[in-house]
């Protein structure tokens, strides 16, 4: 089933083509902050629907990746990678926050622990 999620504003919004396995809570520096709950998914099933300009990227740290943000409402809706290149393998993440609450309900949440040693605590 395909799940959608959107800003408050609704400037942004993805589609997955299903549901993630599960969703990650990350206890970094920058995901504890905005509370994130991620959906770390391949680039290529993700469709996301927002002007190129709608979002304005946080890049921080090693600079692997943006942290994209809605420009009206401030909701940090996904990341992705600064350079996916032709990587058929390349990861980005949604956030589920984004989406309708039952879809949360229904995913089992773990526990990354990207302030220390970036695996997963459960
Ligand atoms: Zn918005």
């Amino acid at each position: 089933m395909a799940i959608t999620g959107s800003c408050h504003c609704g400037n942004v919004s993805w589609e997955l083509d299903e549901a993630p396995e599960w969703a990650t809570e990350c206890n970094c520096s920058l995901c504890r902050r905005i509370g994130a709950v991620w959906a770390h998914v391949d680039i290529e099933t993700v469709t996301l629907n927002a002007a190129h300009d709608a979002t304005f990227p946080y890049i921080q740290g090693a600079e692997t990746f943006a942290l994209h943000i809605c420009r009206t409402c401030g909701n940090a809706t996904h990341w992705e990678p600064l350079d996916a290149g032709t990587d058929e393998d390349a990861v980005m993440a949604v956030n589920l926050r984004m989406a309708d609450p039952f879809v949360l309900q229904a995913l089992d949440i773990r526990h990354l622990d990207g302030a220390e040693t970036g695996h997963y605590l459960d």
